[in-house]
């Protein structure tokens, strides 16, 4: 992670500059958020940016996803599926 990226946080940890700020804002993501954004040292990202999953990527609810989104006034993601039209007895088994 080149220096000029990176706050230190306390002796032993760094954080990407603007992460500590209200709202966070990635002194790497390049774009317009809700728009079109991309991180700009992706294949270099440290291990809590592997380690964050979009919400129901993976089949799981992220909370944190939903606050970052939030902070942005996006919506929470939601799984796939959920909005396709479905019948009341959608399930119900048939005699
Ligand atoms: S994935 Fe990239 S843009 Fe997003 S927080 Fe990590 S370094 Fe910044």
């Amino acid at each position: 992670m080149p220096d000029d990226l990176v706050v230190q946080i306390n002796p032993s940890r760094v954080a990407m500059i603007g992460t500590d700020a209200k709202p966070c804002r990635c002194v790497s993501l390049q774009g317009e958020i809700g728009k079109d954004v991309a991180c700009t040292i992706y294949a270099n990202r440290s291990s809590p940016c592997r380690e964050f999953e979009a919400s129901w990527e993976g089949g799981m609810h992220n909370p944190s996803c939903d606050a970052a989104r939030a902070a942005y006034g996006l919506p929470p993601l939601t799984p796939p599926g959920a909005n396709e039209p479905h019948w009341p007895d959608d399930g119900a088994e048939v005699a």
